[in-house]
């Protein structure tokens, strides 16, 4: 089981994959607090889903780049607070 704050379909704005359709799978919880976090919305809350129906919901888009995001330690960076 996972916590899944959202599921939703976008627009990738970082990485070499910017500017590509992107599903995204953004996971709940996060007990750092970077100065930089633009998510807080997501520290709490989301709803149990089991990894099958999140795969499920994510290939219902036929979308084939997708994130997982979110979650302690979602960026790649060194996190300081
Ligand atoms: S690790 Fe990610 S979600 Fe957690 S506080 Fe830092 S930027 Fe926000």
């Amino acid at each position: 089981m996972l916590t899944v704050h959202e599921i939703y379909l976008s627009i990738q704005g970082e990485s070499t994959h910017v500017g590509r359709p992107c599903m995204f799978v953004r996971l709940t919880a996060c007990d750092l607090r970077c100065r930089w976090c633009d998510t807080p919305y997501a520290f709490t809350g989301g709803r149990k889903m089991a990894i099958d129906d999140v795969v499920a919901e994510v290939l219902s888009h036929q979308c084939p780049l997708v994130e997982i995001t979110g979650g302690e330690r979602c960026c790649s960076r060194t996190c300081t607070r």
